[in-house]
């Protein structure tokens, strides 16, 4: 019979090491939630190699006394609770008091150390679990804690590390989180002696917001802010127009912590039904705050999941926060894209909202509700796309790329409006960014850039379905010059790019060949168009599933492909485009989901000129 042992602690140290340390960002996560417990106003971060070599994290807190640093680096040791009744009511980020020795028993750490009232620091090394001796050492006031060669002396653990570009971006992803759980902490964020990120403290989340994801994402968020009870929920969320192929940019953000929660997602979701395309998510920066008592944090290893009390209602309180926000921000009244039906403009008593933005009191009725058919594309069960598995290219054209999802669509603009059949004038451009155009018994304003970008987003996505996209092999490579983070960047995504007919090749440092180019697209600033895709796979909200990667490749190519707004066109240009349009299926809404056309008819216009 076996018989049975008690491990031993270094032992269980390497076991929950594997809970708490998969990777070097979960090191960042620790080691910089520690930082902010101890009260710290400026925290930086150092990696070398994705933090596969390197996580130093540098605070400026209160500090260990050099006769508390064995305890700090002893599983099950913390400061931050005393009785078992505290971790129900607990208001600090760490409590588990386990990172540290866990860190420790795979990697080796180095923990230096001084408090205020001393004038000397300490510091102690542990190496692959065995602790060092305490000596004393000059060092600021605050703790440094340096992590090298992580899981040294776990080779199976090691193994599952990625490319350092991966663990990099795990590594910038989990400080945006917490610089955007914490703006008025100083954190800065260095890469082999590349400083990525500097941010000074802010008052305004929004700051933070536009720091990470650019100003006009950051100018356009809709402010929340709801208090029921002691519950609130406050933040941004965004426009409509700012969508995502994932939900990534969902930050939840409860007691300082970043969180995942299924419900709330689904609360997001639902708000946004009829707003936004399927298969694409809404971006929310929203602050939870609730008594310590409402929600158990004891639930996931690294908190990254946690149990309400009141779940119901804390996605009632939501929903409705953001119906009520969307509601005053008028988003249900704008005029009917052409995907909805033109003639039925009278219906509004649908709107995805929940009201009547009608005539009352008389006035003519403005208000066409936004694409009603939308709606029943938006099952919020399908949508529920949180795993974060790889899909391969086969599920993926499957599923995003397939037209399943469109053709139960009832819209009538399947058929779309044949502009030029009975146009007595020619289509013409005003503005430099609108088209305008007259069908039997109606005015049809187009928005030349998006109108575009749906064409070309549809032919690609279809040459794509059928086959390979016939490629033309450039006569002379061109060499594209971008940041060294960039060429990484779009070198991982090389195979991904080729499905599209991008081919490239590494040419030293920081150039990249471009080897071919789809016909498509032959036409394009070869440099510009891969300095965006690089540029948007280098930060931070850049995606990195291959199954989103695609599709948000054709969006991007897309985008970068069209037309501008303030492109003077030529007649045949115009005529061309409007042409276009007529053969295209789905260019009613751009890939971002805005509209490309605007319908007026007939009686719209009589009931503006109050003729009935
Ligand atoms: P926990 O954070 O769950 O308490 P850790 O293993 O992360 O467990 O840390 C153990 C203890 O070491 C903490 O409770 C805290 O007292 C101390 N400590 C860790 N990092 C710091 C830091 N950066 N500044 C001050 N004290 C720290
Ligand atoms: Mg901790």
């Amino acid at each position: 019979m076996p018989e049975i042992k008690q491990l031993l602690p270094h032992v269980v140290n390497k076991i929950a090491a594997g809970e708490v340390v998969e990777r070097p960002a979960s090191m960042v996560k620790e080691l910089v939630e520690n930082a902010i417990d101890a009260g710290a106003d400026r925290v930086d971060v150092v990696l070398r190699e994705g933090g596969t070599a390197e996580v130093r994290v540098v605070d400026n807190g209160c500090g260990i006394s050099p006769d508390q640093l064995l305890l700090a680096v002893t599983s099950h040791a913390t400061s931050k609770i005393q009785s078992d009744d505290d971790l129900f009511d607990v208001s600090t980020l760490g409590f588990r008091g386990e990172a540290l020795a866990s860190i420790g028993s795979v990697s080796h750490l180095k923990l230096r150390s001084r408090v205020a009232t001393s004038d000397a620091g300490a510091e102690l090394q542990v190496d692959g679990g065995s602790i060092g001796t305490v000596t004393p050492t000059a060092a600021a006031v605050g703790t440094t804690v340096s992590v090298s060669d992580l899981f040294f002396n776990t080779p199976v653990r090691r193994k599952f590390l990625r490319t350092i570009r991966t663990e990099l971006g795990h590594c910038i992803e989990t400080v945006t989180r917490l610089a955007l759980a914490h703006p008025q902490i100083h954190f800065s964020l260095t890469h082999d002696d590349r400083l990525l990120h500097d941010l000074p403290p802010v008052s305004e989340l929004r700051d933070r917001i536009a720091h990470f994801f650019g100003q006009p994402l950051a100018e356009g968020l809709l402010e929340i802010s709801s208090q029921e009870g002691d519950i609130a929920v406050t933040g941004y969320v965004a426009h409509p127009q700012n969508s995502r192929s994932h939900t990534k940019m969902q930050y939840l953000i409860l007691g300082g912590r970043f969180i995942r929660d299924r419900s709330l997602q689904h609360a997001l979701s639902e708000a946004y039904r009829g707003l936004l395309l399927r298969g694409r998510y809404p971006i929310c920066f929203l602050q939870i705050e609730m008594p310590a008592d409402q929600v158990d944090v004891n639930v996931h290893p690294t908190k990254l999941e946690v149990r309400f009390r009141d779940g119901q209602r804390l996605y009632r309180q939501m929903l409705s926060a953001l119906r009520t926000r969307f509601l005053k921000a008028n988003l249900n009244a704008t005029l009917a894209p052409l995907g909805s039906a033109p003639h039925s403009t009278k219906q509004t008593a649908s709107l995805p909202l929940g009201t009547a933005s009608g005539s009352r009191d008389g006035m003519p009725n403005r208000a066409i509700p936004v694409n009603l058919h939308e709606r029943k594309n938006l099952s919020s069960a399908e949508q529920d796309t949180s795993g974060e598995g790889e899909a391969d290219l086969a599920a993926f054209s499957a599923s995003a790329f397939s037209d399943a999802n469109r053709k139960d669509t009832p819209h009538t603009a399947g058929q779309p409006i044949n502009v030029d059949q009975h146009a007595t004038v020619p289509a013409i451009q005003v503005m430099d960014r609108y088209l305008i155009a007259e069908s039997d018994n109606t005015v049809i304003v187009m928005d030349q850039h998006a109108l575009h970008e749906s064409i070309l987003y549809e032919k690609l996505r279809e040459k794509i379905l059928s086959g390979p996209l016939d490629r033309q092999p450039l006569l002379v490579p061109e060499p594209v010059d971008l940041s060294a983070d960039e060429a990484a960047a779009l070198l991982d995504q090389r195979e991904t790019l080729s499905q599209l007919g991008i081919e490239i090749e590494p040419f030293g440092g920081e150039t990249v060949l471009l080897t071919g180019l789809p016909s498509l697209l032959a036409k394009q600033n070869r440099g510009k168009l891969l300095q965006s895709l690089a540029a948007q796979f280098a930060s931070p909200g850049g995606t990195t599933e291959r199954r989103d990667l695609l599709d948000e490749l054709l969006h991007m190519v897309a985008c970068k492909a069209a037309i501008k707004a303030g492109d003077v066109l030529a007649t045949e240009e115009i005529q061309d485009l409007v042409a276009q349009r007529t053969e295209s299926k789905t260019s009613h809404h751009c890939p971002h989901g805005r509209p490309t056309t605007l319908v007026l008819t007939r009686e719209d216009l009589d009931r503006q000129f109050l003729r009935t």
